[in-house]
């Protein structure tokens, strides 16, 4: 990555210029199935960027509980687009199709719902992922309903190994997707918004506005080039490693919620940024996320015997 960075072709990007950029566009527009694709410095960024061109200002945005756009992206809809997002029961990360069509407002008292928001794989819920048929069951109903629908999928390729699916297969009937290059992939920076051809100069002309518009971005785009060169062994053997280390922790006597999909181990403990730093001088790390949960990821740039590193390691915090 860092040698295709060096070598990168560049120009100007905010004047489409830069054909690093642009062939790492048309890869990933071939690779999901939509007429364009554009290249953000973040997912944050992109997500928002879906929300300026799908939700109209005070309108309300359906979206799974835990939801990133809900939880981590620190009220930017209400900044930015002026919506606001509604969380809709999401066991597992996965809202049933009723429950999307109970949710939707239609009367004067209430916003109107303009869009249905999903992500797959779910990170709050373990890295869960979303089927094609469930997708369809959810997006028939947004239909019906009158609704948009973007798809964060920061994780889709993970959801994309898991289920033996292409991307383009997933991603398919969404008005827009969000895509990452920086998650499981490795890129250093990078995201991309799939849009139709009708939405694409909209979609830069508000990646400018948000101070996204970037000059020779094609050392970035180089590298995200790179991640795209064999992600999907990269991200099964992650998977393995979270399964591995699934089992082990279970069998340490630890709380871990059910096996791992994709590439997260969740589990819980009394005090979990107490165990988090403890395990960090163990030379493991691990996030706690709240009070109670820690989250373990696999990924490329760990050794093939890492379960069983960390588990020898784990143990001796235990
Ligand atoms: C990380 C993440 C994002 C945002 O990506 P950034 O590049 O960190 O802004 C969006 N959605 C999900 C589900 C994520 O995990």
């Amino acid at each position: 990555m860092r040698r295709a960075m060096a070598e990168a072709e560049v120009g100007d990007d905010v004047y489409g210029e830069d054909p690093t950029v642009k062939r790492l566009e048309a890869e990933l527009a071939e690779l999901f199935g939509f007429e364009a694709a554009l290249f953000f410095p973040s997912g944050t960024m992109a997500n928002q960027t879906a929300l300026l061109l799908l939700a109209p200002r005070a309108s309300e945005v359906l979206a799974p509980e835990g939801a990133h756009v809900f939880e981590f992206e620190l009220a930017a809809p209400a900044m930015l687009s002026g919506v606001l997002v509604r969380s809709l029961p999401a066991p597992s990360g996965r809202p049933e199709p009723e429950a999307v069509a109970a949710a939707v407002h239609a009367s004067v008292h209430q916003a109107p719902t303009a869009m249905l928001w999903l992500e797959n794989t779910h990170n709050l819920a373990g890295g869960t992922v979303l089927d094609r048929d469930l997708t369809d069951r959810l997006l028939s109903v947004a239909r019906e309903k009158g609704l948009k629908a973007h798809l964060d999928g920061a994780r889709i390729w993970n959801a994309a190994v898991a289920l033996s699916e292409k991307p383009a297969t997933l991603a398919r009937g969404f008005d827009t997707v969000m895509v990452s290059l920086s998650k499981g992939l490795g890129a250093p920076v990078g995201s991309a918004l799939l849009t139709p051809r009708a939405l694409s100069a909209e979609a830069r002309r508000y990646r400018k506005v948000l101070g996204g518009g970037m000059r020779q971005a094609g050392v970035l785009a180089a590298a995200a080039r790179v991640a795209l060169w064999n992600w999907e062994e990269t991200l099964a053997r992650d998977h393995a490693l979270a399964r591995e280390l699934a089992e082990g922790l279970k069998r340490l006597g630890l709380e871990v919620d059910p096996p791992p999909e994709t590439n997260m181990v969740y589990l819980r403990a009394n005090d979990a940024p107490r165990f988090c730093q403890r395990l960090e001088q163990a030379g493991v790390r691990a996030l706690p996320l709240g009070g109670e949960r820690v989250r373990f990821v696999t990924h490329r740039d760990l050794p093939e015997d890492a379960a069983r590193l960390a588990l020898a390691r784990i143990a001796q915090v235990l």
